[in-house]
C-alpha cells in the first residue's frame, strides 16, 4: 500500500486550501495544480505558509519585525520610548519587552499561545496560533532584539 501524505489542496471556494490525505503516487498530481504541505510555503505566495489545517498564515507574522532592522527596533524600544521591562527567560521560553507607555509600546514572543506582537505608536502586528516554524522565527526576533536591550530582569 502506498504511503499516504497530507497535503493541502488547492480548491476554488470560499476555503482556498484545505487539508486532505492522498496515496503517495497522486501526490504529483495535486502539486502540479498548486497544492503544498501544512507548515511549509504556500505555492506561488511569497511570504505566506500552510498553517496545520492549511490555512494560509502570513509568514514572518511580524512584518515590522522583517522590515525593521533590531538597531531600529532596538531605537523604537529603548530609545523613543524607554524601556521598562523587559524579559528574555520568562515562562515557557517567552521573550517580551515593553516600553514605558506600558502595553502599548511591546515586543514579545509567547510560546502559551503561540503569538508573537510588535506593538508601537506607528504599527501595531499581533499574530496568535502560529506553525512553529512560523512562531520560532518571531521567537529568535524577539531574543535578538531583548539581548541588546540594555534593561533586562525578571
Ligand atoms: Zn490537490
Amino acid at each position: 500500500m502506498a504511503p499516504r501524505v497530507n497535503i493541502c489542496h488547492r480548491t476554488n471556494g470560499d476555503t482556498p486550501f484545505i487539508l486532505i490525505t492522498v496515496d503517495d503516487h497522486a501526490l504529483a498530481g495535486h502539486v502540479d495544480h498548486g497544492d503544498g504541505y501544512p507548515g511549509q510555503p504556500v505555492p506561488g505566495q511569497s511570504g505566506n505558509v500552510f498553517g496545520t489545517d492549511c490555512q494560509v498564515v502570513t509568514a514572518l507574522a511580524c512584518p515590522c519585525w522583517a522590515n525593521l532592522t533590531e538597531a531600529q527596533l532596538v531605537t523604537i524600544l529603548s530609545t523613543e520610548f524607554g524601556v521598562r521591562q523587559a524579559d528574555c527567560t520568562g515562562a515557557n521560553n517567552d521573550v517580551f519587552a515593553r516600553g514605558i507607555d506600558g502595553n502599548s509600546t511591546e515586543i514579545a514572543a509567547m510560546q502559551t499561545d503561540m503569538s508573537c506582537t510588535l506593538r508601537t505608536s506607528t504599527n501595531n502586528v499581533s499574530m496568535t496560533s502560529l506553525p512553529a516554524s512560523v512562531f520560532d522565527v518571531c521567537l529568535t526576533q524577539a531574543r535578538k532584539v531583548i539581548q541588546q536591550l540594555s534593561v533586562c530582569f525578571d
